[in-house]
């Protein structure tokens, strides 16, 4: 049977990406080699590294003063990175607390320097996006979560920062149009929204890097991978080749413009299927609702596994919430057809009818 694939991370990716991607491990573009077999420094590979770059500055629109990277690690290791690299001058940096991504990584900002937690949703288990906050000018630097993947908040405006500005885009990075040029660090672990896990793609300006600390192991240097292109040490080749391929299926479609339209569509129609519906309501406050994982939940408690057992009869998978929030959680992510969001509303139809 056909899957709806919901699940939160890793994400699904369209049917052609992953047949190109199993036609490479056998036989990468006709040299009789696999993907995975051939060496990072040829030149098949360094090609594929320079595509999957000019992707991603294309679909974003990135100033040419702007570095791409991918790197490893994950979003996690980011948290401690950009730490170790931007606490510097002023030895203090200001977060935004959304949950449990922004408080891991104020956990590893807290390893380098002072951290200001300038406001937080905590009060009512993050579901809303704090709003009338002021950052001070004397932090290394400004850092948010734009799209919170546990509770279903994404933040629609971004703050004035009088600082370097620095966002976990992890699960929300290439769903809607960014102006890249008021951010100096994007990170995102690619497995939301852009490949196969393995791959972190840091998108950073080139001007902030004499502002770092250098007296640091070389690793976890910006420096050493803007230099060496991300080919310092051996790239996460597959996760590289796949996240091209998903790109350049997204830019065939019509690239971010076109599938912030198809998001949004998804995005209405569950949520307005939760609002007319008397069984389930959202967790998320509206102004702040993520379209990329929408979580909501079921106001008669005993009709939660059936539920569950009605999405799995329907091929739905990956939709129980998160344990820190419960109910359930219907991730969106690019690939996704409008065709699941049908099938989970009809199930949630369905159980109305019943109930
Ligand atoms: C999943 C996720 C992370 C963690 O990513 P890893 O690549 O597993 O380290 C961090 N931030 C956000 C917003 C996420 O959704």
């Amino acid at each position: 049977m056909k899957k709806h694939n919901f699940s939160a991370g890793p994400c699904i990716l369209p049917e052609e990406v992953f047949k190109e991607a199993s036609k490479a491990v056998i036989n990468f573009e006709n040299s009789n080699l696999s993907i995975l077999e051939i060496s990072h420094r040829s030149q098949p590979f360094i090609d594929v590294m320079e595509k999957t770059t000019s992707l991603v500055k294309d679909l974003l629109c990135i100033p040419n003063n702007y570095s791409v990277l991918f790197l490893q690690g994950g979003a996690s290791l980011q948290f401690l990175m950009l730490a170790n690299n931007f606490i510097n001058k002023n030895k203090k940096c200001t977060y935004l607390d959304t949950g449990t991504w922004a408080s891991k990584a104020i956990k590893e900002a807290k390893l380098f320097g002072e951290v200001i937690t300038i406001a937080s949703s905590k009060d009512k288990n993050y579901n809303y996006i704090p709003k009338s906050y002021n950052i001070p000018s004397d932090s290394d630097y400004f850092h948010c979560t734009s799209n919170n993947t546990i509770y279903g908040t994404q933040m629609k405006n971004f703050p004035y920062s009088p600082t370097n500005m620095i966002c976990d885009m992890s699960s929300d990075i290439f769903s809607r149009k960014i102006d890249v040029s008021k951010f100096d660090l994007i990170y995102a672990g690619a497995q939301k929204n852009l490949g196969p896990a393995g791959a972190t793609l840091v998108i950073i300006n080139n001007d902030i890097i004499k502002e770092a600390k250098h007296n640091i192991p070389s690793m976890l240097d910006y420096k050493t991978h803007i230099e060496k292109s991300s080919m310092f040490n051996t790239p996460p080749v597959f996760s590289i080749y796949v996240s091209m391929l998903n790109l350049k299926w997204l830019k065939n479609k019509g690239g971010v413009k076109w599938i912030e339209e198809k998001n949004k569509e998804k995005a209405n129609l569950l949520y307005k299927t939760i609002d007319e519906s008397n069984l389930f309501y959202g967790i998320a406050e509206k102004e702040d609702r993520s379209i990329m994982n929408a979580t909501f939940t079921i106001n008669k408690k005993n009709l939660e596994e059936k539920f569950y057992n009605m999405c799995v009869k329907a091929g739905i998978n990956g939709i129980r919430g998160h344990r820190s929030v419960g109910g359930f959680r219907a991730s969106m992510y690019n690939a996704m057809p409008l065709e699941s969001v049908k099938t989970l509303v009809e199930v949630m139809g369905e159980i109305e009818r019943k109930a």
